[in-house]
């Protein structure tokens, strides 16, 4: 089977409905298929301010929410990145084949650093695209599914493994992005231009796979929409209802004109209630199942660390091959 991988940052108490429909949803699909590894990426975690005894409670949440919504730790191999160290030890090596400017062109470090701060700004936030190489380059990857917002770092890995290569001689495959178009960005429901994310300054545009359904029933309530009243896909004119409008198809599988048609003539308080009642439904069962596995934590941490030692015999490999190549002396 060919390889895939893929990874979501432990980096708040729950997932929201974009990782969901950018990449949970896709990963679920394609375990079948694909010979996946799924990684909770605490080490990339720890680019923003952690307290420790939350960041590990975030940890298993993340990896709770995988089960909860498909992932199958029989079927794909699910591990915490830290569990396998190879992760930092390769991308120590990546790092020295990249360029100073090239790691500078990243469009999600200069969003993150302008809003941290020059002072809050790390050395770890600047190479976590690095970081992200060495996991993807470990697994002999062919296909990461990822939302739009990683294109550029896959297309760094792309680079750096054909650089390494090229210098000296052929350690990895090259890894293809797998963006799905149409759901590959779900917007801050309240500022409808800008992506939602797990770390967003405010909670209020944000769907939590985690949160009590009822409340986000009432955040999909207060969206914002526009005056025009209908009901339409128009990204540059609605972006509110065009993200509405998304969400909506991708939970249900539906075509986006076949659900204008059903609201053709009626308000936004029916489309939004109708959505509302679709993101409970979906959640509820997902939410369920995680709170359930994560009553029991001794378990959960069997399974990540059996799922570990299945990682690490893979990167193993990959790792010593790399440091025979660039000439470092094995221990005898
Ligand atoms: P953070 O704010 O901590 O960076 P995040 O919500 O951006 O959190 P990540 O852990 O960085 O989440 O990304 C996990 C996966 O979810 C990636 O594949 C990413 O492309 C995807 N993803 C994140 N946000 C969205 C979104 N708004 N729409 C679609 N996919 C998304
Ligand atoms: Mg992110």
């Amino acid at each position: 089977k060919p390889r895939l991988y893929s990874g979501m940052q432990p980096s708040a108490d729950s997932l929201q409905i974009g990782n969901y429909i950018g990449a949970l949803m896709q990963w679920r699909d394609l375990q079948e298929a694909y010979d996946a590894f799924f990684s909770v990426v605490d080490l990339h975690a720890l680019t923003q301010p952690n307290d420790p005894a939350e960041l590990r409670e975030k940890t298993r949440r993340t990896a709770a929410q995988y089960i909860a919504a498909g992932i199958e730790p029989s079927k794909s191999t699910l591990y915490v990145q830290s569990h396998v160290p190879a992760h930092a030890e390769l991308a120590w090596v990546l790092s020295t084949l990249t360029g100073f400017g090239e790691a500078g062109r990243m469009t999600q470090f200069k969003d993150k650093s302008q809003r941290y701060g020059q002072d809050a700004t790390s050395v770890g936030l600047f190479t976590y695209p690095v970081l992200m190489a060495a996991d993807i380059l470990l697994y002999q990857t062919d296909i990461v599914p990822v939302g739009d917002d990683q294109k550029q770092h896959v297309e760094l890995t792309r680079d750096l493994a054909e650089r390494f290569n090229g210098r000296y001689g052929t350690t990895f495959r090259v890894p293809m992005p797998v963006i799905q178009q149409d759901t590959a960005r779900i917007y801050d429901l309240q500022n409808p231009t800008a992506k939602m994310s797990k770390s967003a300054e405010s909670d209020a545009g944000v769907l939590w796979l985690l949160d009590e359904p009822s409340k986000s029933a009432k955040k999909v309530m207060r969206a914002v929409t526009d005056s025009e009243g209908s009901v339409r896909y128009d990204r540059e004119n609605k972006p509110g209802v065009s993200n509405l409008l998304v969400i909506y198809a991708a939970l249900t599988g539906r075509q986006i004109p076949s659900i204008e048609d059903e609201y053709a003539g009626r308000g936004y308080g029916d489309f939004k209630k109708g959505l509302a009642d679709v993101v409970v439904n979906e959640f509820e069962p997902v939410r369920a199942r995680a709170l359930e596995l994560l009553d029991d934590p001794a378990e959960l941490d069997r399974v990540l660390a059996a799922n570990a030692a299945r990682a690490e015999s893979v990167a193993r490999a990959t790792l010593g091959d790399v440091y025979d190549r660039i000439g470092l002396l094995r221990r005898a």
